[in-house]
């Protein structure tokens, strides 16, 4: 049976587990737990717990200070092997991607909201993954649907999920300073999220459910035809490019994705986080600026 963690130590953990899948690891491997030594974590605590407080009388054995290898195992973990001979099963291969649809021939400015309500409402009230069954709104994407700039993040958030829009939050928040800081409006610009779904707790989406719900963002982006996307964070990059990298190796330079220009950058709830990296983020920024032909303001 799982071990329930306090809920300090839980929350702790997923902050740091959040923290690594900024920074593009997102690959986790639990290790089966080794029956050897949760027998003998059992044992020392029931031993603990009947050790006498007082030293031992004449005449009987002094339980404290016998060396717990040499402690009579009870007869219930008599067949458990000792823990040197556990064998760690191999690593599971990788899954791969699905493949793409394909890129999808360019739509008129004119004519690209019409073809993100066609997807939209192809969408309908979608049970397509598991996470319908959390959600209470759909965020489909918010924006000018001819922008020549396209954000891309993971998934909505709570304050997203509550609204039906993508970054309302305090990621969104930052989100629209780094919009401003680039000489744009939050108005020009197009925003969707790999799942239109909220996962349970912010958690990472599964591979199943993004790769679900994936097909309709490179739908959107297909429509919206933006000559520089943005990938915020891992999850975005990863599900964009079909590969599991570290953000590092992604960050700083151009991709190509179907027909636009790819930057990937730090999301903006890890930006709040670590606020350091920030200098990082705009540096990925002035690529995308560079890109589209952009000057910051105030700058001639
Ligand atoms: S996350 Fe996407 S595929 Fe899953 S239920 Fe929501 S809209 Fe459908």
């Amino acid at each position: 049976m799982a071990r329930q963690l306090d809920p300090t130590t839980r929350d702790a953990l997923i902050e740091r587990v959040r923290f690594y899948r900024d920074l593009g690891l997102t690959e986790f491997y639990r290790r089966p737990v080794d029956p050897a030594l949760v027998a003998a974590e059992a044992m020392q605590g029931e031993q603990e717990g009947q050790l006498p407080a007082e030293p031992p009388a004449a005449g009987e054995p002094d339980l404290a200070s016998e060396p717990r290898e040499n402690a009579k195992r009870p007869a219930l973990f008599a067949d458990i092997q000792p823990a040197n001979s556990f064998q760690e099963p191999p690593i599971p291969a990788r899954k791969t991607f699905p493949a793409p649809p394909e890129i999808a021939a360019a739509i008129p400015p004119a004519e690209r909201q019409a073809a993100l309500r066609v997807i939209r409402e192809e969408m309908g009230d979608c049970t397509r993954c598991e996470l319908h069954k959390g959600r209470h709104e759909l965020v489909f994407g918010d924006g000018d649907a001819a922008a020549r700039l396209m954000f891309v993040g993971e998934g909505p958030g709570a304050d997203e999920d509550a609204q039906g829009l993508p970054f309302v939050g305090r990621a969104g928040q930052l989100l629209n300073n780094m919009i401003t800081a680039m000489g744009l409006k939050r108005e020009e610009v197009y925003i969707a999220n790999v799942v239109k779904c909220r996962p349970p707790g912010n958690r990472t989406p599964a591979p199943e459910e993004a790769n679900t719900c994936s097909p309709f963002l490179f739908r959107q982006i297909d429509a919206v035809r933006p000559e520089v996307l943005v990938a915020l964070g891992a999850t975005a990059a990863t599900y964009l490019l079909g590969a599991r990298q570290p953000l590092a190796g992604l960050r700083g330079r151009v991709h190509s994705f179907r027909g636009s220009r790819l930057i990937v950058t730090y999301h903006p709830a890890y930006l709040l986080r670590d606020p350091r990296q920030k200098k990082e983020a705009w540096a990925d920024l002035q690529i995308a600026m560079r890109e589209l032909g952009l000057k910051a303001p105030g700058r001639s």
